[in-house]
């Protein structure tokens, strides 16, 4: 989908494959996620790595839902992880599949590993499997249960399948070293009892395979030639290979890359699942989560996230991506693509003492000055404004060049005003500002070189519509939420993560936007409408900030004193 065409270790790798002929030139890949959850950023990486490298060799791509646990995943999530990979612009073709498709070959697999000796039914409790593993420094200990005759594996084995046990009564393990080294190959559990209806195979199951027993051969019976995955199942790739090896099935290659984390967030299901079931979001897609479905509802688009995926890249090394980056993404991408209007967020009245009480102008506005396409719109002006409260000071700092007592700036599209008087209530909280234009600059020039140093938005408050603006700041207060042993993550929640402000006032033609329509506000952020917008009243979740000129300015500012502080 990306058009370009990343280099990376894993192309390196797939390059080697065709050289030597190991798959006769051939590359299949798939995105092989577990339906417990909601897919993030995260997932989205691994979804373009797999779907675009098999593009870019004229591959294929698999989507492939590894469904072993139905204690954990649902219908829900299945529907919802296949809307975002085809939301991210992947198509996966005719090739849909689940590992529970393959549960009838995945029984027979452990049958023939119990006929050739190398598995057998445990009856040991859950507790003392665990034990008996043993830790990273000590052995692991055998089974009593591990010597069992084959016929009596194969027997129990059956009764498992059968209900002759309750949960956790029998597992059937593959027999390969309760001393290795590593702990992945001391004899792991091939298959559970699971009292649990699947999503697909309803109750015909009463045992279920392990991941690690599944995972393997669903990309060995797929043909699968490069299984993508991250570091962390690089000490399972062992135990994958004497699965394969033994069994004598298809061998495809795994590579392991390091997955994505992002900074200001978390990225594990686990946790993704603990926000919304403690309510500390709206939900899965609540816009502040670093899920696809909230990126989307917060108003990304998938080429955004594409892109973000293509810089970070792929590799073996571990780290922390800042949550800068992907808002760089998004930017760049709404600045193409994105209409802009004006909207007043914190409002300021404005009169126009010597503006005609009742005449109304139709300015011409831009809609994309970098694209042309978009046109322009008339948008209404009137004697009575709002502009944005933060573009005036009654007593401006020397580099505030916006509104102040006595100044002329221009009014975007409109004409040059000048503020004349400031009005206040009893507390002295400013109300309005009374203001003067020059009908000389009807469209914001000046007939003479008189130059202004500001140019502000504004609405026209008789003709703006009211509206609701969520605003967004990170969902945890602090870089690395998760670094804190002591302390668990959700203490980092940040308490001002959503401000709504209601009203904001817009353009008018806004009252005609449909959910999922993106703008930029001018000079404030991007905005996309919310699902929550009802007829009567629109609602505008805020994407992401624009930079702001004044803050860069203050802090520039700010260096500029610790560094003469410093000398
Ligand atoms: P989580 O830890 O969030 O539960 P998971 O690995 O259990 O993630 P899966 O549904 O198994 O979730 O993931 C599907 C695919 O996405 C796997 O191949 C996995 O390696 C990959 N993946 C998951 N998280 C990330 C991540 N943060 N960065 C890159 N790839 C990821
Ligand atoms: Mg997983």
């Amino acid at each position: 989908m990306t058009d370009s065409n990343n280099r990376n270790f894993v192309s390196e790798i797939i390059d080697e494959h065709n050289e030597s002929g190991r798959f006769e030139g051939r590359v299949h890949t798939r995105f092989p996620p577990e339906p417990n959850g909601y897919l993030h950023i995260g997932h989205a990486k691994s979804i373009c790595l797999n779907f675009d490298i098999a593009a870019q060799y004229g591959g294929l791509c698999n989507l492939r839902f590894d469904d072993t646990n139905p204690a954990k995943e649902e219908q829900e999530y299945i529907d919802a992880i296949t809307e975002d990979v085809r939301w991210l612009g992947y198509d996966w073709g005719d090739r849909l599949y689940f590992a529970s498709d393959y549960f009838d070959r995945l029984y027979d697999m452990a049958v023939e590993l119990i006929r050739i000796g190398r598995a057998y039914v445990d009856e040991l409790s859950t507790d003392e499997i665990r034990e008996y593993r043993g830790t990273l420094t000590s052995p692991g200990v055998e089974s009593p249960y591990r010597d069992r005759p084959i016929a009596e594996n194969l027997a129990l084995f059956e009764k498992m399948r059968d209900g002759g046990f309750n949960e956790g009564e029998a597992v059937l393990r593959a027999k390969i070293d309760m001393k290795s080294g590593n702990i992945n190959l001391r004899d792991p559990v091939m298959y559970r009892i699971l009292d649990a209806r699947h999503p697909r195979t309803g109750d015909k199951w009463k045992i279920y395979p392990m991941y690690d027993f599944a995972h393997g051969q669903s990309d060995s019976i797929e043909e699968i030639t490069h299984s993508i995955c991250t570091l962390e199942y690089e000490d399972h790739r062992p135990l994958y290979d004497w699965y394969l090896d033994n069994i004598e099935i298809f061998h495809p290659q795994q590579i392991e890359f390091a997955r994505l984390n992002l900074s200001h967030t978390v990225l594990s299901k686990r946790k993704l699942i603990r926000l919304v079931q403690e309510g500390h979001v709206r939900g899965w897609d609540d816009p502040r989560m670093p899920t696809i479905s909230g990126l989307r509802r917060r108003g990304y688009t998938p080429a955004a996230i594409r892109d973000f995926c293509d810089e970070i890249g792929v590799g073996k090394v571990k780290g922390v991506v800042a949550l800068h980056k992907l808002e760089y993404h998004i930017r760049q991408d709404l600045n193409r693509r994105a209409n802009r209007v004006m909207a007043v967020i914190n409002p300021l009245k404005v009169v126009i003492t010597n503006y005609p009480d009742d005449l109304v102008e139709e300015m011409e506005a831009v809609n994309n000055p970098e694209d042309e396409s978009a046109g322009t719109r008339l948008t209404p002006f009137s004697k009575v404004l709002y502009i944005e409260g933060d573009d005036f000071m009654e007593d401006p700092p020397r580099k505030f060049f916006r509104l102040a007592p006595g100044r002329e700036v221009r009014l975007r599209y409109a004409y040059f005003i000048t503020c004349n008087e400031v009005i206040k209530d009893d507390s002295g909280a400013i109300t309005e500002l009374r203001c003067t234009y020059d009908p000389a600059t009807r469209g914001g020039a000046a007939p003479d070189d008189r130059r202004v140093k500001a140019t502000l938005h504004w609405v026209s408050a008789a003709h703006a519509v009211k509206a609701e603006a969520r605003l967004y700041d990170t969902l945890f207060s602090v870089e690395y939420p998760e670094r804190d042993s002591e302390r668990d993550f959700t203490e980092f929640i940040n308490p001002d993560s959503m401000k709504v402000v209601d009203p904001i006032y817009v353009e008018p033609h806004l009252r005609d936007a449909q959910i999922g329509d993106r703008f930029q506000f001018e000079r404030l952020a991007y905005f996309v409408v919310d699902e929550d917008s009802k007829p009567e009243k629109l609602v505008f979740n805020r994407t992401v900030a624009l930079r702001d000129q004044w803050r860069k300015h203050q802090n520039k500012a700010g260096k500029k004193r610790k560094q003469r502080r410093k000398r």
